[in-house]
Protein backbone atom coordinates (compact mmCIF):
# COMPACT_ATOMS: atom_id res chain seq x y z
CA UNK A 1 0.00 0.00 0.00
CA UNK A 2 1.51 3.26 -0.89
CA UNK A 3 1.93 6.19 1.67
CA UNK A 4 -0.41 8.80 1.90
CA UNK A 5 1.67 11.06 3.99
CA UNK A 6 5.50 12.29 4.63
CA UNK A 7 6.17 14.54 7.36
CA UNK A 8 9.71 15.93 6.70
CA UNK A 9 11.20 17.08 10.15
CA UNK A 10 14.96 18.12 9.98
CA UNK A 11 16.89 17.99 13.62
CA UNK A 12 20.24 19.66 14.64
CA UNK A 13 21.54 19.32 18.03
CA UNK A 14 17.49 19.03 18.88
CA UNK A 15 18.01 15.91 22.05
CA UNK A 16 15.23 18.01 24.25
CA UNK A 17 12.77 18.32 21.93
CA UNK A 18 12.30 15.45 19.46
CA UNK A 19 10.57 12.83 21.49
CA UNK A 20 7.90 15.48 22.63
CA UNK A 21 7.60 16.44 19.05
CA UNK A 22 7.36 12.86 17.59
CA UNK A 23 4.78 12.69 20.20
CA UNK A 24 2.65 15.32 19.01
CA UNK A 25 2.95 14.42 15.34
CA UNK A 26 2.33 10.99 16.05
CA UNK A 27 -1.07 12.21 17.61
CA UNK A 28 -2.22 14.60 14.91
CA UNK A 29 -1.30 12.30 12.24
CA UNK A 30 -2.89 9.23 13.89
CA UNK A 31 -6.41 11.75 14.18
CA UNK A 32 -6.07 11.27 10.09
CA UNK A 33 -6.56 7.55 10.01
CA UNK A 34 -4.45 7.33 6.84
CA UNK A 35 -1.00 5.93 6.87
CA UNK A 36 1.41 8.18 7.05
CA UNK A 37 5.62 8.19 7.65
CA UNK A 38 7.59 10.22 10.02
CA UNK A 39 11.02 11.43 8.20
CA UNK A 40 13.43 12.64 10.39
CA UNK A 41 16.59 14.43 9.16
CA UNK A 42 19.61 14.48 11.31
CA UNK A 43 21.60 17.50 10.01
CA UNK A 44 25.00 16.21 11.43
CA UNK A 45 23.86 16.77 15.27
CA UNK A 46 26.58 16.20 17.85
CA UNK A 47 24.07 15.42 20.61
CA UNK A 48 21.64 12.65 21.45
CA UNK A 49 19.57 13.32 18.51
CA UNK A 50 20.59 10.64 16.59
CA UNK A 51 20.11 7.98 19.19
CA UNK A 52 16.84 8.96 20.56
CA UNK A 53 15.38 9.37 16.78
CA UNK A 54 17.29 5.51 16.26
CA UNK A 55 15.23 4.17 19.31
CA UNK A 56 11.84 5.83 17.96
CA UNK A 57 12.26 3.60 14.83
CA UNK A 58 12.42 0.68 16.96
CA UNK A 59 9.36 1.15 18.26
CA UNK A 60 7.34 2.81 15.68
CA UNK A 61 7.30 1.59 12.05
CA UNK A 62 5.96 4.86 11.08
CA UNK A 63 9.26 6.49 11.68
CA UNK A 64 12.58 7.00 9.66
CA UNK A 65 15.67 8.02 10.57
CA UNK A 66 18.22 9.83 7.79
CA UNK A 67 21.48 10.83 8.83
CA UNK A 68 23.98 13.42 6.90
CA UNK A 69 27.50 12.72 7.45
CA UNK A 70 27.89 15.88 9.05
CA UNK A 71 25.76 19.64 9.49
CA UNK A 72 24.72 20.70 5.53
CA UNK A 73 22.07 22.87 7.01
CA UNK A 74 18.34 23.50 7.18
CA UNK A 75 17.57 23.67 3.68
CA UNK A 76 19.80 21.15 2.68
CA UNK A 77 18.27 18.90 5.14
CA UNK A 78 14.65 19.78 3.95
CA UNK A 79 15.75 18.87 0.44
CA UNK A 80 17.08 15.47 1.40
CA UNK A 81 13.76 15.06 3.05
CA UNK A 82 11.69 15.60 0.50
CA UNK A 83 14.08 13.05 -1.52
CA UNK A 84 13.36 10.11 0.58
CA UNK A 85 9.81 11.09 0.87
CA UNK A 86 7.56 8.77 -0.57
CA UNK A 87 3.84 9.97 0.30
CA UNK A 88 1.22 11.37 -1.96
CA UNK A 89 1.82 14.89 0.25
CA UNK A 90 4.63 15.83 1.95
CA UNK A 91 4.94 18.41 4.97
CA UNK A 92 8.02 20.24 6.42
CA UNK A 93 7.69 20.87 9.82
CA UNK A 94 10.29 22.56 12.03
CA UNK A 95 11.23 19.61 15.20
CA UNK A 96 10.74 22.49 18.20
CA UNK A 97 7.13 22.84 17.72
CA UNK A 98 7.07 26.52 16.90
CA UNK A 99 4.77 25.27 14.16
CA UNK A 100 2.27 23.88 15.51
CA UNK A 101 1.81 19.88 13.90
CA UNK A 102 -2.31 20.76 14.63
CA UNK A 103 -2.04 22.74 11.73
CA UNK A 104 -1.08 20.24 9.06
CA UNK A 105 -4.80 18.72 9.67
CA UNK A 106 -5.94 22.04 7.84
CA UNK A 107 -3.23 21.71 5.55
CA UNK A 108 -4.65 18.19 4.43
CA UNK A 109 -8.74 19.40 4.19
CA UNK A 110 -6.89 22.15 1.63
CA UNK A 111 -4.94 19.47 -0.21
CA UNK A 112 -8.02 17.72 -0.76
CA UNK A 113 -9.72 20.48 -2.02
CA UNK A 114 -7.44 20.11 -4.87
CA UNK A 115 -4.42 22.61 -3.89
CA UNK A 116 -0.75 21.53 -4.75
CA UNK A 117 0.85 23.42 -2.48
CA UNK A 118 -0.63 24.52 0.92
CA UNK A 119 1.87 27.05 2.79
CA UNK A 120 2.03 28.22 6.83
CA UNK A 121 1.78 32.04 6.93
CA UNK A 122 2.71 33.11 10.48
CA UNK A 123 -0.10 35.67 12.19
CA UNK A 124 1.96 36.32 15.14
CA UNK A 125 5.57 35.26 16.65
CA UNK A 126 6.01 34.46 20.14
CA UNK A 127 9.01 34.34 22.30
CA UNK A 128 11.34 35.47 19.73
CA UNK A 129 14.25 38.18 20.08
CA UNK A 130 12.46 41.99 19.11
CA UNK A 131 15.68 41.41 16.68
CA UNK A 132 14.67 38.32 15.32
CA UNK A 133 11.10 39.45 14.62
CA UNK A 134 12.39 42.88 13.23
CA UNK A 135 14.62 41.58 10.98
CA UNK A 136 12.44 38.72 9.67
CA UNK A 137 9.57 41.33 9.11
CA UNK A 138 12.14 43.50 6.94
CA UNK A 139 13.62 40.69 5.14
CA UNK A 140 10.31 39.18 3.78
CA UNK A 141 9.71 42.89 2.67
CA UNK A 142 13.05 43.38 0.75
CA UNK A 143 12.39 40.09 -0.89
CA UNK A 144 9.26 41.13 -2.22
CA UNK A 145 10.65 44.12 -3.92
CA UNK A 146 13.91 41.98 -5.38
CA UNK A 147 11.78 39.30 -6.67
CA UNK A 148 9.83 38.98 -9.64
CA UNK A 149 8.76 35.45 -8.38
CA UNK A 150 5.91 36.21 -5.82
CA UNK A 151 7.20 34.72 -2.53
CA UNK A 152 4.95 35.02 0.21
CA UNK A 153 5.55 37.16 3.24
CA UNK A 154 6.12 35.68 6.62
CA UNK A 155 5.87 32.14 5.57
CA UNK A 156 8.57 29.96 6.71
CA UNK A 157 9.37 25.79 5.28
CA UNK A 158 5.64 24.74 6.88
CA UNK A 159 3.93 23.97 4.20
CA UNK A 160 2.54 20.86 2.84
CA UNK A 161 3.46 19.92 -0.86
CA UNK A 162 1.63 17.48 -3.41
CA UNK A 163 3.44 14.71 -4.97
CA UNK A 164 4.13 16.08 -7.61
CA UNK A 165 5.47 19.46 -6.68
CA UNK A 166 8.20 17.52 -4.73
CA UNK A 167 9.07 15.64 -7.57
CA UNK A 168 9.86 18.77 -9.80
CA UNK A 169 11.44 20.25 -6.47
CA UNK A 170 13.98 17.31 -6.21
CA UNK A 171 14.57 17.35 -9.92
CA UNK A 172 15.80 20.95 -9.25
CA UNK A 173 20.14 20.29 -8.69
CA UNK A 174 20.95 24.31 -7.36
CA UNK A 175 22.73 24.36 -4.28
CA UNK A 176 22.50 27.13 -1.71
CA UNK A 177 18.31 26.41 -1.68
CA UNK A 178 16.24 28.95 -0.84
CA UNK A 179 13.50 26.03 -0.90
CA UNK A 180 10.53 28.17 -0.18
CA UNK A 181 11.09 30.58 -3.25
CA UNK A 182 11.46 27.62 -4.88
CA UNK A 183 8.28 26.08 -3.91
CA UNK A 184 7.03 29.46 -5.17
CA UNK A 185 8.99 29.39 -8.00
CA UNK A 186 7.34 25.93 -9.00
CA UNK A 187 3.64 27.41 -9.56
CA UNK A 188 0.54 25.06 -8.88
CA UNK A 189 -2.05 26.20 -7.15
CA UNK A 190 -1.26 27.71 -3.75
CA UNK A 191 -3.49 28.86 -0.84
CA UNK A 192 -2.48 29.49 2.34
CA UNK A 193 -3.13 28.71 5.98
CA UNK A 194 -2.43 31.33 9.10
CA UNK A 195 -1.14 30.22 11.82
CA UNK A 196 0.44 31.66 15.10
CA UNK A 197 4.10 30.73 15.45
CA UNK A 198 4.72 29.66 19.18
CA UNK A 199 7.38 29.48 21.08
CA UNK A 200 10.40 27.38 20.70
CA UNK A 201 9.40 23.85 23.16
CA UNK A 202 12.98 23.44 24.37
CA UNK A 203 16.85 24.20 23.66
CA UNK A 204 17.83 27.40 21.53
CA UNK A 205 17.67 28.53 18.12
CA UNK A 206 19.47 26.65 15.74
CA UNK A 207 20.05 29.26 13.54
CA UNK A 208 22.75 32.11 14.84
CA UNK A 209 23.08 35.37 13.29
CA UNK A 210 25.51 33.75 10.87
CA UNK A 211 23.59 31.47 9.10
CA UNK A 212 20.42 33.64 9.00
CA UNK A 213 22.86 36.17 7.41
CA UNK A 214 23.80 32.99 4.71
CA UNK A 215 20.37 32.48 4.58
CA UNK A 216 19.19 35.63 3.59
CA UNK A 217 22.37 36.48 1.14
CA UNK A 218 20.87 32.91 -0.35
CA UNK A 219 16.90 33.92 -0.95
CA UNK A 220 18.23 37.31 -2.35
CA UNK A 221 21.05 36.30 -5.01
CA UNK A 222 19.10 32.83 -6.28
CA UNK A 223 16.22 34.79 -6.78
CA UNK A 224 17.22 38.11 -7.63
CA UNK A 225 19.87 40.14 -10.15
CA UNK A 226 18.84 43.32 -8.36
CA UNK A 227 21.73 44.51 -6.02
CA UNK A 228 23.89 44.19 -9.40
CA UNK A 229 21.54 46.58 -10.85
CA UNK A 230 21.42 49.06 -8.20
CA UNK A 231 25.26 48.44 -8.05
CA UNK A 232 25.40 49.54 -11.65
CA UNK A 233 23.10 52.70 -10.97
CA UNK A 234 24.97 53.79 -7.84
CA UNK A 235 28.37 53.43 -10.19
CA UNK A 236 26.65 55.82 -12.69
CA UNK A 237 25.82 58.41 -10.36
CA UNK A 238 28.66 58.40 -8.56
CA UNK A 239 30.86 59.06 -11.34
CA UNK A 240 28.36 61.67 -12.61
CA UNK A 241 28.51 63.54 -9.48
CA UNK A 242 32.69 63.24 -9.22
CA UNK A 243 32.59 64.73 -12.83
CA UNK A 244 30.39 67.81 -11.72
CA UNK A 245 32.46 68.55 -8.80
CA UNK A 246 36.05 67.67 -10.53
CA UNK A 247 34.29 70.79 -13.18
CA UNK A 248 33.79 72.48 -10.03
CA UNK A 249 37.30 72.57 -8.82
CA UNK A 250 38.97 73.07 -11.68
CA UNK A 251 36.64 76.29 -12.41
CA UNK A 252 37.70 77.75 -9.13
CA UNK A 253 41.54 77.03 -9.60
CA UNK A 254 41.37 78.92 -12.87
CA UNK A 255 39.02 81.83 -12.47
CA UNK A 256 39.54 82.82 -8.58
CA UNK A 257 42.54 82.43 -6.32
CA UNK A 258 40.15 79.94 -3.75
CA UNK A 259 42.13 77.64 -2.86
CA UNK A 260 40.82 74.15 -2.65
CA UNK A 261 40.67 72.34 1.15
CA UNK A 262 43.44 70.03 1.94
CA UNK A 263 44.19 66.97 1.79
CA UNK A 264 41.89 65.80 5.04
CA UNK A 265 38.70 66.10 2.36
CA UNK A 266 40.72 64.62 -1.06
CA UNK A 267 41.25 61.67 1.35
CA UNK A 268 37.76 61.41 3.14
CA UNK A 269 35.94 61.51 -0.29
CA UNK A 270 38.59 58.78 -1.73
CA UNK A 271 37.66 56.49 0.95
CA UNK A 272 33.71 56.61 0.53
CA UNK A 273 34.55 56.08 -2.76
CA UNK A 274 36.69 52.95 -1.90
CA UNK A 275 34.27 51.88 0.34
CA UNK A 276 31.99 52.05 -2.19
CA UNK A 277 33.86 49.96 -4.48
CA UNK A 278 34.76 47.23 -2.09
CA UNK A 279 31.29 46.90 -1.45
CA UNK A 280 30.05 46.68 -4.70
CA UNK A 281 32.93 44.21 -5.75
CA UNK A 282 31.09 42.60 -2.57
CA UNK A 283 28.28 42.01 -4.05
CA UNK A 284 29.22 40.60 -7.30
CA UNK A 285 31.12 38.37 -5.12
CA UNK A 286 28.75 36.65 -3.55
CA UNK A 287 27.05 35.86 -7.26
CA UNK A 288 30.76 35.06 -8.12
CA UNK A 289 31.25 32.59 -5.50
CA UNK A 290 27.51 30.51 -5.66
CA UNK A 291 28.17 30.17 -9.52
CA UNK A 292 31.26 28.34 -8.50
CA UNK A 293 29.24 26.57 -6.22
CA UNK A 294 27.35 25.24 -9.30
CA UNK A 295 30.05 24.63 -11.36
CA UNK A 296 32.07 22.45 -8.99
CA UNK A 297 29.12 19.73 -9.66
CA UNK A 298 29.22 17.99 -5.57
CA UNK A 299 25.97 16.44 -4.55
CA UNK A 300 23.86 18.63 -2.49
CA UNK A 301 24.29 16.20 1.01
CA UNK A 302 25.83 13.28 1.43
CA UNK A 303 23.99 10.30 3.75
CA UNK A 304 25.73 8.66 6.51
CA UNK A 305 22.66 6.25 7.28
CA UNK A 306 19.15 5.20 6.74
CA UNK A 307 17.18 3.74 8.72
CA UNK A 308 13.55 2.70 8.91
CA UNK A 309 12.67 3.15 5.13
CA UNK A 310 11.25 -0.47 3.69
CA UNK A 311 10.72 0.68 0.31
CA UNK A 312 13.33 0.92 -2.13
CA UNK A 313 13.65 4.51 -1.76
N1 LIG B 1 18.06 22.91 11.63
C1 LIG B 1 18.80 22.01 10.86
N2 LIG B 1 20.06 22.36 10.51
C2 LIG B 1 20.66 23.53 10.89
C3 LIG B 1 19.88 24.44 11.65
C4 LIG B 1 18.58 24.10 12.00
O1 LIG B 1 18.31 20.95 10.50
O2 LIG B 1 21.82 23.75 10.55
C5 LIG B 1 16.66 22.54 12.00
C6 LIG B 1 16.33 22.66 13.48
O3 LIG B 1 16.63 21.48 14.17
C7 LIG B 1 14.84 22.94 13.45
C8 LIG B 1 14.67 23.73 12.17
O4 LIG B 1 15.81 23.46 11.37
O5 LIG B 1 14.06 21.77 13.36
C9 LIG B 1 14.54 25.23 12.41
O6 LIG B 1 15.60 25.67 13.22
P1 LIG B 1 15.38 26.65 14.46
O7 LIG B 1 14.11 26.33 15.15
O8 LIG B 1 16.63 26.61 15.31
O9 LIG B 1 15.29 28.05 13.73
P2 LIG B 1 14.38 29.30 14.16
O10 LIG B 1 12.99 28.77 14.37
O11 LIG B 1 14.99 29.84 15.39
O12 LIG B 1 14.49 30.22 13.00
MG1 LIG C 1 12.48 27.32 15.61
Amino acid sequence: MSIRYSIVVPVYNEELVVEESYRRLKTVMDQTGESYELIFVNDGSRDKTEELVSGLCDEDSNVRLLSFSRNFGHQTAITAGMDAASGQAIVVIDADLQDPPEVILEMIDKWKEGYDVVYGQRISREGETAFKKVTAKAFYRIMKGLTSVDIPVDTGDFRLIDRKVCDVLSSLTEKNRYVRGLVSWVGFRQTAVLFHRKERFAGETKYPLKKMLKFALDGITTFSYKPLKISTYVGFLVSLLSFLYLLVVLCLRIFTDQTVAGWASALSVSLIFNGVILMMLGIIGEYIGRIYDETKNRPLYVIREKKGFTEEK
